[in-house]
């Protein structure tokens, strides 16, 4: 495939129901921003765009939560995520928004256009309508007990407890969130975009690359987990698609007849990339139709697993139905990051969001953007721990780099007061490998970041890091200078312009790191093609001082993050038991409820969970085997009164024949409590 003369790049368009998390960043964002970072070092001409995906039932439904108005919530979300972009160094040339004016003009001209050319079948359906808040319901809107596993809190597009994806006529005794009602069946009508008629073209342009009879792509370079995951959609039937909705927030149906319907969220908002790159090019004297609409333009999506069918077939269908656009060239779709054991998830609060990041660690983005770019979920799954963040930044970027560069300017001010002196001699073995090493190592860079393997080109960046401090360690300069002078100035000025290209290599992952080093040596960026073909740094020029690149991770923070995130799971687990079914009062008689004493107590062998208990009960002595192992010691519980449970009958328990049970309050955290009197009681008292 010949060069382009353009890049257009987006990111996913994040939903403004929530701020941004680190797996988001590590999914769509942060690889976008090293790419584009790239390519703007090679001068290519690139448009990085994104913007808030504003439209939808989750944004309405959480409106109604609130009690605010969707206006206001997507509002606050998409100021609070474009901040957090910015000040995360992601650079984007646009981040606009889909519930602009300019959005509904471009959504409704797309969809005006496919309706009049016969591209969509109004299909008539029978759905949920809520006669007292007088509206059809989104699925969002619906909730009832899921048929598979029985959970009453599943939605009418999914059951959240047992994952399965249902439709709203699935759902067992449903209910509209709105009014709390039964809602009916009513008819309904929708333009549905019938993708069967679609199947074979989207086969050979994924399949093959191919699309309007010549390569488009070359199918090696799509990922290919993003094959797999669209080519098991296309055989499994392509559905057709409802591509409007009945919901009062959204871009409106532009035709005759659609009253109170909404474009389909996932119709208006990969259009939005449409109107962000046209919002973006007028206010830069650009025309956004050669970004779009030229063979010569490059298309790039970088987005997470999730979000794959719609950048990779529904979206290319309405384009390539609206005629005049180019498809996307890759879609280099990442897997999810897991936190520190568990799915992050908004609704569960668990996640390391990015806003409180940039305030908990301030003026130390790049420490986290290496260590999402080192562990990106690119091929799988990955996750994120806090001890493997502080391992990452303590082990690699303060020891390796950070250490390599203060040694270099620390010798230069020593040795030389900061001017890079004259040079002379044959440069040694040790020399000559390691300048081999550093370009080699640069020149991996941009072909990994080329083929999107942004781990491989971090570490490749940091392999120039590696080569130098290798070289210091092995010639030792601040012994070679009282016997050879000359060779040390030699290597010094080699490793000050190793410093100078590992600043320039790590510029797109490492920005303000780089900035911090280049402003330290006083000099200029230099283009990508510039780092390889000449040295930066030549004798008589004059350096500055180097501030501290990374300050270590204390084990105090990485607890202090750990705990954060505990107390919230703790908040989540936080849910109260309701009231189990009524029982009369002779079944209650029957309990023998009493206080009996602790005699003796051991651990049960093999086991953390148990404790072998002998028991007074007043009227005999008995063994009992009790949960309380990881609450309480043996000493803890001896010479005890506590409530008992005399009549349960026996049953053995890893062995160990258990006469009753000692009752425990369970917090709604899962921490037991015995349960003692208030006033002194004695072994046999009863409980009525
Ligand atoms: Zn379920």
């Amino acid at each position: 495939m010949s060069e382009p003369k353009r890049y257009l790049v987006t990111s996913a368009l994040p939903y403004a129901n929530g701020p941004l998390h680190i797996g988001h960043i590590g999914g769509a964002y942060l690889n976008a921003d090293i790419y584009v970072r790239y390519l703007r070092m090679k001068g290519k001409d690139v448009a990085f765009i994104c913007g808030s995906d504003e439209h939808g039932a989750a944004i309405t439904l959480r409106a109604k939560k609130e009690g605010k108005t969707p206006r206001e919530i997507v509002d606050y979300y998409h100021e609070l995520m474009k901040k957090a972009f910015a000040d995360f160094g992601i650079s984007f040339d646009e981040y606009h928004r889909t519930s602009s004016d300019e959005h509904r003009e471009m959504s409704q001209e797309v969809f005006k256009k496919l309706e009049a050319q016969g591209s969509f079948e109004v299909e008539t359906s029978q759905q949920y309508y809520d006669e007292e808040a007088k509206q059809f319901l989104a699925d969002r809107y619906i909730t009832g007990t899921c048929p598979n596993c029985s959970s009453d809190k599943a939605y009418g597009d999914q059951c959240e407890k047992c994952g399965r994806s249902l439709s709203p006529l699935e759902l067992i005794d449903p209910k509209s969130t709105l009014s709390g009602s039964k809602p009916v069946l009513k008819e309904t009508s929708h333009w549905y975009l019938p993708m069967a008629h679609h199947e074979s073209w989207i086969r050979d342009y994924i399949g093959k690359g191919e699309y309007q009879d010549k390569p488009h792509h070359d199918p090696k370079e799509w990922k290919a987990h993003v094959v797999g995951q669209c080519m098991s959609w296309v055989d499994g039937g392509l559905q057709s698609r409802a591509m409007t909705r009945d919901l009062e927030w959204g871009v409106p149906v532009p035709v005759a007849g659609a009253d109170g319907k909404v474009l389909y969220v996932w119709l208006d908002a990969p259009i939005g990339y449409i109107t962000n790159t046209k919002v973006w090019a007028e206010k830069n004297g650009k025309n956004w139709e050669d970004y779009w609409k030229s063979d010569e333009s490059r298309l790039i999506h970088f987005i997470g697993k999730d979000n794959i069918v719609f950048h990779c077939i529904i979206f290319p269908i309405i384009l390539k139905e609206h005629g005049g656009f180019i498809l996307p060239y890759n879609v280099p779709a990442n897997e999810f990051m897991n936190l520190e054991g568990d799915k992050i998830s908004t609704s569960r609060n668990w996640a390391v969001w990015l806003h409180e990041y940039l305030e908990d660690f301030k003026g130390r983005q790049d420490e986290m953007r290496y260590v999402l770019c080192s562990i990106m979920p690119e091929q799988k799954d990955s996750e994120f721990t806090w001890t493997d963040f502080r391992d990452r930044v303590n082990n690699e970027l303060a020891d390796i780099l950070g250490n390599y560069v203060n040694r270099v300017f620390v010798l230069m001010h020593k040795y030389y007061s900061g001017t890079v002196p004259e040079i002379s001699g044959t440069p040694t073995e040790a020399e000559q490998a390691a300048a081999t090493e550093a370009r080699r190592a640069y020149e991996a860079v941009g072909k990994a970041i080329e083929q999107f393997k942004f781990r491989e080109a971090l570490a490749e960046a940091m392999n120039i890091a590696r080569a130098g401090n290798k070289l210091l360690t092995e010639t030792e300069p601040w012994k070679l200078m009282k016997t050879d002078p000359q060779a040390t100035a030699r290597i010094l000025y080699a490793c000050l312009n190793m410093v100078a290209d590992a600043a320039a290599a790590l510029s797109p992952f490492l920005p303000f790191t780089s900035g911090k080093i280049a402003d330290a040596l006083q000099i200029n960026p230099r283009t990508w093609d510039e780092v390889i073909q000449r040295e930066q740094i030549s004798s008589g020029h004059t350096i500055g001082q180097l501030p501290i690149l990374f300050e270590k991770i204390t084990d105090e923070t990485v607890a202090a993050q750990v705990e954060k995130l505990a107390q919230r799971q703790a908040e989540n687990t936080a849910t109260i038991e309701p009231i189990k079914d009524t029982i009369d009062f002779e079944t209650f008689q029957k309990l023998d409820l009493r206080i009996v004493k602790v005699l003796a107590a051991e651990a049960v062998p093999k086991t953390k969970k148990l404790l072998k208990l002998t028991i007074d009960t007043g009227v005999d002595k008995r063994t009992v085997v009790s949960g309380i192992a990881e609450h309480y010691t043996p000493e803890d519980v001896i010479g005890k009164h506590v409530l008992f449970l005399a009549n349960l009958a026996p049953r053995a328990i890893k062995g160990v024949e258990s006469a009753g049970m000692i009752l425990m309050a369970e917090n709604p955290q899962g921490q037991l409590s015995i349960l003692s009197t208030e006033r002194e009681a004695t072994t046999g008292s009863t409980v009525k």
